[in-house]
């Protein structure tokens, strides 16, 4: 058996934290409470997108956001009737089709999208729903902040776009220095301010994630897109109390003992120094065990931190464990693609036992069941 089994009551208990902070950001000047998009892209940040979705509609959550066409259409195909905000900006007219016909609000972040959008909204007679994205300084989808002209210009005279919202998204959130967080967000209220004056429907707007709903209450505006929260996995300081919601558990399979001097997985970069009982463990590479971050770094002071990793790593014994019946057992050699070795010499472990691995859900497997319970 391999699986990710989801604590219900710990989701349940992200949910109304959630919700509890949230609530003490007062009503807008329309008497509305701040409204929250819980983010479910990626799977459901691994937690299976369907089902968790769910579990968020069953707890009070109405409005949705996806990073992808695949992950709106399987939402509506699942039969999710809710408010699904496609985050992604696309031009490509067939795509913006499938979107419109499932009735997902399309995010318009260039004038080339706007105008398709407006063409299918002609073509069918009907105002397309859309939010509005301003690039306030992370370089990837949106109007750019600085060119308010061009953006009163692309957007004014289309006649069949219904803007429901307009948002933007933070770099740095997280980090411990706030300053670029604020210019975002300066640049973003400066640029809806040219929009309004220009009489440009801008409908709710929203710029903070998880970290900046937490961090800067005075951002908060109409509406936050809450992903990480939900799972208590926080690229920032945790000060709500959220708690992890999921553990990845499967069984010890086979258990043998191996002679001094044996090897142990690829590349013979493990070889016993006594006689050693192991177990085998379904969990590799496939099931999200000790992926690696891509290496995307690349300016000096990156490459140096990194290096500094490496090298305190130098020193250090090896630290991967899996978690037998409450044991901690060291995984031996390489991590294969879908086992490992561990070495349970002295402990009291059977074949059939439960293994409990840490992982980052959002890499695992898609195929791999996700159990709430
Ligand atoms: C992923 C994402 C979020 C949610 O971020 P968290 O930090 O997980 O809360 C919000 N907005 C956009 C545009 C995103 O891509």
């Amino acid at each position: 058996m391999k699986a990710l089994v989801i604590d219900k009551a710990d989701f349940r208990h992200n949910i109304e934290s959630v919700k509890k902070y949230a609530e003490k950001t007062l009503p807008d000047d329309n008497g509305n409470k701040l409204k929250i998009i819980a983010v479910v892209k990626a799977n459901g940040y691994g937690y299976g997108l369907v089902p968790y979705t769910q579990f968020l509609i069953d707890n009070g959550m109405d409005f949705f956001a996806v990073a992808t066409i695949e992950e709106a259409l399987k939402l509506r195909k699942a039969g999710i009737k809710e408010n699904i905000l496609m985050l992604s900006s696309t031009a490509i007219k067939e795509e913006v089709e499938r979107l419109v016909e499932n009735n997902i609000i399309i995010t318009v972040g260039s004038k080339e999208a706007a105008q398709v959008a407006n063409e299918i909204g002609k073509e069918q007679n009907k105002k397309i729903r859309c939010h509005l994205k301003i690039d306030t300084g992370f370089g990837r989808y949106g109007f750019i902040y600085s060119d308010r002209d061009k953006i009163v210009e692309a957007i004014k005279p289309l006649e069949n776009l219904k803007i429901e919202g307009t948002f933007t998204h933070f770099s740095i959130a997280f980090y411990n220095k706030d300053e670029y967080t604020k210019l975002q967000f300066k640049r973003f209220i400066d640029c809806i301010e040219v929009l309004k004056m220009n009489e440009i429907e801008t409908g709710m707007l929203h710029c903070c994630n998880s970290s900046a709903f937490i961090k800067f209450p005075e951002m908060h505006l109409n509406a936050v897109r809450i992903g990480s929260c939900f799972t208590g996995k926080m690229a920032f300081t945790n000060t709500l109390g959220l708690k992890p919601i999921g553990e990845f558990k499967t069984n010890v399979v086979e258990i043998k003992t191996l002679p001094k001097g044996f090897n142990v997985g690829y590349s013979n970069a493990y070889t016993t120094t006594k006689e050693t009982k192991v177990a085998i463990i379904p969990v590799g590479n496939m099931t999200a065990l000790n992926m690696d971050c891509a290496d995307d770094m690349f300016r000096f002071v990156d490459k140096l931190r990194d290096f500094m990793g490496a090298f305190k790593r130098l020193f250090k014994k090896r630290m991967l464990y899996v978690n037998v019946n409450n044991q901690k057992c060291p995984i031996l050699g390489r991590i294969g693609t879908y086992h490992v070795t561990v070495d349970i010499t002295g402990k009291n472990v059977n074949i059939g036992d439960e293994v409990i691995v840490d992982i980052n859900p959002k890499y695992l497997d898609s195929s791999i069941e996700r159990i709430y319970i």
